[in-house]
C-alpha cells in the first residue's frame, strides 16, 4: 500500500473524545486496602476520584453531620464498560471507512495505469532513461519494462522525476516489501 494512503488515514483514538471533565463531584468515604478509610471526592459521572484525599481535619470533614455515603465502585465500572462499547463501534467504523478509502484508491490507480495520460508518461520516462533499469539490482537484466513509483505523493499528476524506469526482476524486488502492489503494476 502506498505511504501516502496510510499516512493520510485518520489516526483515531477512540477513548479521548469521551474523557470526563468531572464537572461535578461528590465527597464519598472511601475504604483503602489496608482497611482505613479516607476522604475523597468522586467524579457524579464517571466515578473516578477527583483530586487528592482529604485530611480527616478538614474543616469539611469536621463539620460533617454524619458519614458520607461510600465510594460508589459500580458507577466507574458502568462507565468505563460504556465508554468501552461506544469505543470499538468507533474504531470499527473508522476502520471500516479507511478499508473503503484504500480501495477507492486502489480502483482509481488500476483505472489510472489504463489511460493514455499514465500511457504518455511512462513512455517520456522510459524514453528517458534509454530503456536501461535505473536500479541495476543483483540479477538485473538491464532492459526497463516498467516504470516504477518513487513515491506516490503525486500520483495521477506525477512529476517524470518521481518514475523511474526498471527492469522486471529489479521491480519484483523494489516491491517484494509490498506484495499487494505488484498486480497494480503489472506489465502493460
Ligand atoms: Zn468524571
Ligand atoms: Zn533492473
Ligand atoms: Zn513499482
Amino acid at each position: 500500500m502506498p505511504q501516502s494512503i496510510v499516512s493520510s488515514a485518520p489516526l483515531s483514538l477512540p477513548f479521548t473524545s469521551r474523557a470526563c471533565a468531572h464537572v461535578t463531584a461528590s465527597l464519598r468515604r472511601r475504604t483503602k486496602v489496608n482497611g482505613s478509610t479516607c476522604y475523597v471526592m468522586q467524579c457524579d459521572n464517571c466515578g473516578s476520584q477527583v483530586g487528592e484525599e482529604i485530611a480527616k481535619s478538614a474543616p469539611v470533614i469536621m463539620a460533617l453531620a454524619a458519614y458520607p455515603p461510600e465510594w460508589d465502585r459500580e458507577l466507574a465500572e458502568r462507565y468505563w464498560e460504556e465508554t468501552f462499547e461506544d469505543g470499538r463501534e468507533r474504531w470499527e467504523i473508522a476502520a471500516a471507512e479507511r478499508a473503503q478509502e484504500a480501495a477507492d484508491w486502489w480502483a482509481r490507480y488500476d483505472a489510472y495505469l489504463e489511460s493514455d495520460q499514465w500511457q504518455r508518461l511512462r513512455a517520456r520516462r522510459l524514453a528517458l532513461d534509454h530503456w536501461q533499469c535505473q536500479a541495476m539490482m543483483n540479477g538485473c537484466d538491464g532492459r526497463a519494462v516498467q516504470v516504477h513509483h518513487l513515491r506516490y505523493r503525486y500520483v495521477f499528476d506525477e512529476p517524470l522525476f518521481d518514475l523511474a524506469s526498471v527492469c522486471l526482476s529489479c521491480h519484483r524486488k523494489l516491491h517484494a516489501a509490498r506484495p499487494e502492489t505488484i498486480p497494480s503494476e503489472a506489465p502493460r
